[in-house]
């Protein structure tokens, strides 16, 4: 153990993996994240007495280290596989009960404060937004999305030089629940405005019941941005509907807006750091919206961290 203190800003998978691998290596780390959980956009729902992944739907695993890493998860039973969502040879893993399941195992030993929204850094110290004073740390890594992490490290030029003008597609998400089975498939892809749809219930180790969740694609969610979520919650289930060719009626229906859902122009290199201010940037904006990208992105920059 050293006395080094590093903070990383966000709890998501990449800030989550990082922070593993810091500790691993005898740095005391501090997360701080603005949610009321863990997991960022690996995110679950729990409405009316159910819960739905609303996020990340699930995860492929291709690079090794993090294939070792999902093999060590499985044997733990903190994920398992999700066969209906198949559309290839790839596994398609999930979270066992719940997505937020890995994020919750991999924060388990971990120093987090939740519900702190942290302000643009002042070098390596650390306000919230409602200024409250939370430190001067040795090492930063923020791990927010690209458009957010931009105004943090605007006290970074490096940084912000090879950030360029990130951009993200936005995805509006319908949370549902039925009385009985809306349709025999448990997932569907691709249906007019709707990119994808499944039963949340068919993935593994989930209450029983009919609880859905459906995905605008993003020409869709990008349109309708700033509408209501009453009305993009109809919406969308009436373009179901009438994919379907009858009538839709859910016990109830919500709509939650991911704003900067998926980053549309990754840097293409697992972190970026500025070596001299001891300011890093990791998360999927780096290597492409993927949990696995999330995943590599924070270790790789806690290994450049731990030298
Ligand atoms: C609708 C949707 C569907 C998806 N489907 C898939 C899929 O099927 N498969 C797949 O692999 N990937 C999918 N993804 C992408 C995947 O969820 C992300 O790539 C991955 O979870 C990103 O992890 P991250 O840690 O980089 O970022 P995040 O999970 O976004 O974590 C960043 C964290 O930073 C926190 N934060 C931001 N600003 C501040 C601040 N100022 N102060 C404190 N905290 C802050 C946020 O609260 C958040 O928790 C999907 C994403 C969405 C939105």
């Amino acid at each position: 153990m050293t006395d080094e203190r590093i903070a990383i800003v966000g709890a998501g998978m990449a800030g989550l993996a990082c922070a593993e691998r810091l500790v691993r290596g005898g740095r005391q780390v501090v997360l701080f994240d603005k949610g009321r959980r863990v997991g960022g956009r690996m995110a679950t729902r729990r409405q009316a007495g159910r819960q739905f992944d609303h996020g990340a739907q699930f995860f492929t695993a291709r690079d090794p280290s993090f294939q070792e890493a999902v093999r060590g998860w499985q044997a733990l039973g903190v994920v398992g596989e999700w066969a209906q969502a198949g559309e290839d040879a790839e596994t398609r893993w999930v979270g066992s009960g719940s997505n937020r399941a890995l994020p919750e195992h991999l924060a388990a030993s971990l120093d987090v404060r939740l519900g702190t929204a942290i302000a643009p850094l002042d070098g390596r110290t650390i306000h919230t937004e409602e200024g409250r004073w939370l430190g001067r740390f040795d090492e930063v890594v923020v791990t927010a999305p690209p458009t957010q992490a931009a105004a943090l490290l605007a006290c970074s030029d490096t940084l912000l030089a090879r950030l360029g003008n990130p951009t993200h597609s936005p995805c509006w998400a319908v949370i549902a629940a039925f009385a009985e089975r809306p349709c025999e498939e448990d997932v569907l892809r691709d249906r007019g405005a709707l990119q994808w749809i499944a039963r949340d219930a068919s993935k593994p180790g989930r209450p029983k019941g009919e609880t859905w969740v459906i995905h605008a694609n993003e020409a869709w969610s990008r349109a309708n941005l700033e509408h209501g979520p009453e009305r993009v919650a109809d919406e969308l289930l009436r373009c179901w509907a009438h994919s379907l060719g009858r009538p839709m009626r859910p016990t109830f229906a919500v709509a939650h807006r991911w704003r900067y859902a998926r980053v549309t122009d990754p840097i293409g290199e697992p972190f970026l750091r500025d070596p001299e201010a001891r300011l890093t940037l990791a998360g999927d904006g780096l290597l492409g919206p993927r949990v696995e990208a999330a995943w590599l992105s924070g270790v790789a920059a806690a290994e450049a961290i731990l030298g």
